[in-house]
């Protein structure tokens, strides 16, 4: 008979679960999370939820160990569902470009045949086109706003909105689903319907397949630190957020104004003739697509085979 610590350290040399409880109605479909680096992402958003989580605490921690075990981590774990590159700090961080870590884990798990899903916020993403047009991955850049100002606020270290964009047309020239998040939509900031509606213009016309939208959720501390920043914005969005109701640690504006948020953006997304879903919105009637992209690297595997 197997003894339990061995069945424990066996486990623990599997890819691990995608752990979807921990967001307020989250909808992604079951799939494995491999995080090729931990701590604070250098991309430093000030609106980003995984300040909330332990293993984003502390300078940025690149796994080299990773690299070493994240064969036979892939080779003890059957390719049934897809993993995902990463649930908290992204994956494509600045020192990637020296580390290759985030690239190193790819090799592995497109040698063991999984399905990869890759959420970033970062260009470098178009390096690894050679491994990712394997057939079977799909790539979700965020997008929140098409104007610098913006982005240079709210997302200081993250590559600015042009070189997202470009990075998305690379991708879907080369035949990868490419996934747009307009994620989040802070109200005030990137909401004004117009701008809205000329940034889902330009990922259609950059070859985005789907667009998933979100709108702020603020963890603890996040008034805090946009008030270091912009005093007089974080005093408006706090009022905005007056009545907004907590919900497993994130503020959810009232339901009315995410519904009415959400489906402005899905009305231009639809009319552009891309696919559509919400992100922990609780509103998920209104998603024609899964939320992460899920849907297309399995439409697309059935098209390779199919020649
Ligand atoms: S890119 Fe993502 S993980 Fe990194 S700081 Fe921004 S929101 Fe957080």
């Amino acid at each position: 008979m197997r003894s339990w610590w061995k069945g424990r350290a066996e486990a623990s040399e599997r890819l691990s679960r995608f752990n979807a409880p921990r967001y307020a109605y989250c909808t992604c479909p079951p799939k494995y999370n491999v995080n090729p680096y931990l701590g604070r992402c250098a991309h430093n958003c000030l609106y980003c939820y995984a300040v909330k989580f332990p293993s984003f605490q502390g300078p940025l921690k690149p796994r080299f160990k990773l690299v070493r075990e994240i064969g036979r981590m892939a080779a003890r774990t059957r390719p049934k569902l897809p993993v995902m590159l990463s649930d908290t700090t992204d994956p494509y961080q600045p020192a990637e470009a020296r580390y290759e870590i985030t690239r190193k884990c790819l090799e592995a798990l497109v040698k063991e045949g999984f399905p990869i899903l890759i959420v970033t916020k970062s260009d470098l993403v178009a390096r690894d086109l050679d491994l990712l047009s394997s057939g079977k991955a799909a790539v979700s850049i965020t997008v929140t706003s098409l104007d610098d100002r913006f982005s240079r606020l709210m997302e200081p270290g993250a590559p600015p909105p042009f070189r997202r964009l470009k990075a998305l047309r690379r991708l879907a020239e080369a035949g990868i689903p490419a996934i747009a998040r307009i994620d989040p939509i802070i109200p005030g900031l990137n909401d004004n319907p117009e701008d809205l509606e000329h940034l889902v213009m330009r990922l259609k016309d950059v070859g985005v397949k789907h667009v998933t939208a979100s709108t702020l959720k603020p963890v603890r501390g996040f008034f805090k630190r946009l008030g270091k920043v912009s005093p007089p914005l974080a005093a408006r969005l706090q009022e905005a957020y007056r009545q907004a109701e907590t919900v497993a640690g994130y503020g959810y504006l009232p339901s009315q104004a995410r519904l009415k948020t959400v489906s402005l953006v899905r009305g231009y997304v639809l009319r552009e003739g891309m696919t559509f879903a919400s992100c922990r919105e609780n509103l998920q009637h209104l998603n024609t697509s899964i939320c992460d992209g899920t849907a297309y690297i399995y439409r697309q595997a059935r098209l390779s085979s199919s020649f």
